[in-house]
């Protein structure tokens, strides 16, 4: 295929594209959803290099003798899917909730 024909399959796609996220976007809006229970679908970031220490015989007062790498970490998200259309949701939002405990008090 040329590179004109090419490009003409890209733009005929990217029109097909749009139109079917916005007939899937319409559909899902139609949609009453029934949700699944909320499954928890964590990811993992690994540290990565912020800053490489500087070479031997570079920077002043404030050269940097250390890597310094970011802290790993775990992202909380959590994942829903509607058993009707397939729609799936994620949220990385979390509701605190504080736990009231009663104490039977007297009057001593
Ligand atoms: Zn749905």
């Amino acid at each position: 295929m040329s590179a004109n024909e090419l490009r003409a399959k890209r733009n005929r796609l990217a029109d097909e594209l749009k139109r079917a996220q916005a007939e899937l976007g319409q559909a899902e809006s139609l949609c009453q959803h029934k949700w699944s229970e909320p499954k928890y679908t964590p990811i993992y970031h690994e540290s990565y290099l912020i800053c490489r220490k500087d070479p031997p015989g570079v920077g002043g007062a404030d050269r940097i003798f250390e890597d310094i790498w970011s802290d790993p970490k775990t992202e909380d998200i959590w994942t829903r899917t509607c058993s009707k259309c397939g729609k799936e949701e994620t949220t990385t939002s979390v509701e605190t909730r504080t736990e009231v405990h009663k104490t039977p008090k007297f009057r001593s």
